[in-house]
């Protein structure tokens, strides 16, 4: 196995300027495992759902080909369910409801299938699980990403330290990076954190697409314009999914492959943002994304001659 994933697995309500849905399957363990099956062939996922979560999502899932042998199912118990609602600009949004339900007590585990793999991504969950997967696996992988979000830094900061020192890359949000590392330059941001373990730092920036620090190196990639933003829920671990199934897949970390690996996530984020929930990531195709990735090619590649001043 390539890649492993572990992230909620949840119902969502979600209410947009554009419309409102009842419960919807989502989770960032969903979106994440959907955007990489693009890419990786073989990866696993580990997650916890109730007894009411429907089992059509599951055998959805494995036909995309994702080993499901670490998705806990709790019998009797209810799934994850979050709901949100989005503000008119749709970058910010209010937490409606949270009901942690199975998640308030995931222990995870770790098929044997899944010990060995190279890549690990850690979606968004409380960051001593997350820890708890790492210290599951039979070797450490190649390269580990993490995803985490202010509630933690809020209410674990010690813990999410803890973890961000066992981990090789972190992806967050530029409010987020501003809030761990107490900068508002970015830059500087970024030199503190990967101070504090990661050594390779994504800052997303929403709309504004996404800066990569590797290195020496600095990357900026942008998000395509879009005319119509439905419902953001899920981008971030869309971008975190292709990002990571892309690298999976390529089994190549340098900076000139993170760089593809950004695009490639940012690419299938763009389409998530089209229809409500996992809607969108189900319709398309290969094709479709590389077309995507080449207006992402053509929306940042410019020439010019530098002999003068004109
Ligand atoms: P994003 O839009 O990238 O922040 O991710 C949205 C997804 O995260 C939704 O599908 C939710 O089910 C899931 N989610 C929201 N809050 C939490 C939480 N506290 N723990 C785990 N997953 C969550």
């Amino acid at each position: 196995m390539k890649l492993v994933t572990v992230g909620s697995v949840a119902f969502d309500a979600i209410e947009t300027p554009f419309g409102k849905t009842d419960k919807i399957v989502g989770g960032a363990g969903t979106f994440i495992s959907l955007a990489s099956s693009f890419f990786a062939k073989e990866q696993g996922l580990i997650s916890v759902v109730g007894e009411d979560f429907p089992n059509e999502t599951l055998s959805y899932l494995t036909s995309r080909g994702v080993n499901i042998e670490g998705v806990q199912i709790k019998k009797g118990e209810k799934t994850f369910f979050w709901s949100g609602k989005y503000h008119n600009d749709m970058n910010s949004r209010d937490t409606l409801v949270t009901e942690l339900n199975v998640l308030g007590t995931f222990d995870p585990i770790v098929p044997e299938s899944c010990q060995h793999a190279d890549y690990l991504m850690l979606g968004n969950l409380s960051p001593q699980v997350q820890l708890t997967v790492i210290n599951r696996m039979a070797k450490r992988p190649k390269l580990i990403a993490m995803d985490t979000m202010n509630f933690w830094m809020d209410i674990a900061l010690d813990d999410l330290k803890e973890t961000m020192k066992h981990v090789d890359v972190l992806i967050i949000n530029d409010e987020e990076a501003r809030q761990l590392s107490k900068e508002y330059s970015l830059v500087r941001a970024a030199k503190i954190i990967r101070q504090m373990g990661p050594r390779i730092l994504i800052i997303k920036k929403g709309e504004h697409g996404a800066l990569l620090f590797h290195g020496e190196n600095i990357f900026f990639a942008p998000a395509l314009p879009l005319e119509e933003v439905f419902d953001p829920t899920g981008a971030g671990d869309t971008f975190a999914g292709g990002f990571m199934g892309y690298l999976a897949a390529s089994d190549d970390d340098s900076f000139e492959n993170m760089k593809r690996a950004i695009i490639a996530g940012s690419a299938l984020a763009s389409f998530c943002v089209e229809k409500f929930g996992t809607q969108r990531l189900t319709e398309i195709t290969t094709e479709d994304i590389d077309q995507r990735i080449r207006q992402f090619v053509s929306l940042s590649n410019f020439e010019m001659n530098l002999n003068g001043t004109h």
